[in-house]
């Protein structure tokens, strides 16, 4: 098993209060381990070390090549032990093994991407109106940066923030969530074997509106970036206000999937499963609200239903298990209050709704895939995260009906669609107001891609280039290589 404590300006600490938690299996609620639960004292002791470390420590001016060096060699860690980190993973969130091997293998490449990306900027001259004169634009990392991450992506949501936060040259205080920080701590000793610096990255375990309000709000930060709930997006924001700390923002998502009459069927059914089954729907792109066209409808919900009775539940470690359990004894009673709010708005539900009655899996947290119909677009549960294992449809008639549905919505991250028209693919990209359109696919995404929400989806962006730019400034540097007396005020 992985480290167990804090890690503070280079040193494995317990917390200040001497406080644990106990890290519980999804699967069957049994205790995994015990690590150490820090507080607002050990938040503010990492948030010194880290302001030090880009201060006075010399991480912003070590060159880019050789931050560049380390985050490979990380990357390299990362892959010798990805079988190890996957199952932490599976351990932790209760997911199919197979979802968390994906996982570490997109990650070791997060880490290679950001590593590639930071001795490319060169900075840039711009045209100066003084012809005597030259400009340029040179980034500079933004600081020290707070970082707080949710527990459905645990690794894969810590590395979109480590990887581009280092690559740019800042220093960092990373706040795994409390339920599931096995796989960030397994990272961070990785982080130490490469050699990092003293106080460059530091790891505090706790609850939100502790350690992650600490972040928030001490003006020591400078960026605080946060992957989580729409309303501690909103409370960080607020906090963050206090000395104007950049906020970068991934929020929650209500993603619709459009079949038009004319989509490849069974492509659609299939993609339409894998849009919100993996990790049992909590996903912030799930695919959770299927809009299907008129002449389709009726056998797209027959083939729909009919695949997910087949989809196998059961312990993430299991070669035969399609889908684990929900992450906590908390979040599946959230998801299961969603069956009576749906009903009592006039869903139809079709299937599923309950926990499944396999008496093996009676300790853990698991709840059957979930299919309503006759669902309108003012019901809660169309337009708000469930974040589990239920599918709403919607049946619509025309393109122009659909489109506007569909963005009716205060979220803003992703959306798919099906058809096989070019035109139509064209029209319906520019009209959904979402962050990633997917045509004829579903939830994909890779590091080149920017990733990140339209309206309260979030603010700012991950991955890609845009995700390296989120932790730097930008600086204007302007010199006068003719300068003329001005004499305003006189000689
Ligand atoms: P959450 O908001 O409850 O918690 C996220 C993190 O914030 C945790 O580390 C938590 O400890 C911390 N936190 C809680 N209260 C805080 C406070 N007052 N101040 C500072 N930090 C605080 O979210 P969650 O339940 O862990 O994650 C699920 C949510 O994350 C879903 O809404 C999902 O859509 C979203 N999500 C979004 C993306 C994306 O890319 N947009 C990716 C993954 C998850």
């Amino acid at each position: 098993m992985t480290r167990s404590k804090l890690y503070i300006d280079g040193q494995w600490v317990e917390a200040k209060s001497g406080k644990k938690r106990d890290i519980i299996n999804p699967y069957d609620a049994s205790v995994i381990t015990t690590v150490a639960e820090g507080g607002r004292e050990d938040a503010i002791a990492a948030i010194k070390a880290a302001r030090n470390a880009f201060d006075n420590g010399g991480w912003p001016q070590t060159p880019a090549t050789e931050r560049a060096r380390l985050l490979f060699k990380l990357a390299d860690l990362i892959e010798r032990d990805q079988e190890e980190l996957a199952r932490l993973e599976s351990l932790d969130t209760g997911k199919t093994l197979e979802e968390s091997r994906w996982d570490m293998a997109d990650i070791a490449g997060i880490f290679r991407y950001f590593a590639g990306l930071a001795d490319k900027d060169a900075g840039e001259v711009i045209a100066s109106p003084n012809p005597s004169s030259s400009s340029t634009l040179v980034r500079e990392p933004v600081g020290v940066c707070g970082q707080i991450s949710p527990w459905n992506y645990p690794l894969l949501q810590a590395s979109w923030k480590m990887a581009p936060a280092l690559a740019a040259g800042c220093t960092i205080v990373m706040k795994p969530s409390e339920i599931t920080p096995l796989t960030t701590l397994k990272v961070t000793e990785l982080a130490e074997e490469v050699g990092f610096p003293r106080g460059v990255v530091n790891t505090v375990l706790g609850i939100g509106s502790e350690v992650g309000a600490e972040l928030a709000e001490n003006t020591d930060v400078d960026l605080v970036s946060f992957t989580g709930g729409i309303s501690t997006g909103k409370t960080i924001m607020r906090a963050a206000a206090e000395n104007v700390k950049k906020v970068a923002l991934e929020l929650g998502g209500k993603n619709p999937n459009i079949i038009f009459d004319d989509a490849d069927f069974d492509l659609a059914v299939d993609y339409a499963l894998n849009g919100v089954f993996f990790h049992a729907g909590q996903i912030c792109s799930a695919g959770a609200r299927i809009m299907v066209q008129d002449g389709i409808h009726d056998k797209f919900v027959e083939a729909l239903k009919c695949r997910m009775e087949k989809i196998v539940i059961g312990n993430g470690f299991d070669d035969k298990t399609q889908m684990g359990p929900l992450i906590s004894a908390q979040h599946l009673k959230k998801v299961q209050r969603y069956m009576d709010i749906a009903q009592d708005d006039g869903a139809k539900l079709i299937l599923g709704g309950t926990t499944p009655t396999d008496p093996t899996l009676k300790d853990g947290f698991f709840f059957m895939p979930t299919l309503f119909v006759d669902c309108t677009n003012d019901m809660k549960i169309v337009q708000e995260e469930v974040f589990g294992p239920v599918i709403t449809v919607e049946r619509f008639s025309t393109e122009e009906e659909v489109v506007k549905r569909a963005n009716s919505t205060i979220y803003g991250l992703s959306a798919g669609f099906w058809t096989k028209d070019p035109d139509r693919i064209k029209r319906v990209s520019s009209a959904l107001r979402f962050g990633t359109i997917w045509a004829n696919d579903f939830n994909v995404y890779f590091v080149q891609a920017p990733w990140g929400g339209y309206k309260q989806s979030g603010l700012g962006r991950e991955l890609g280039k845009a995700g390296l730019e989120e932790y730097t400034e930008v600086k204007h540097i302007y010199q006068n290589h003719a300068t003329e007396a001005f004499n305003w005020f006189g000689v």
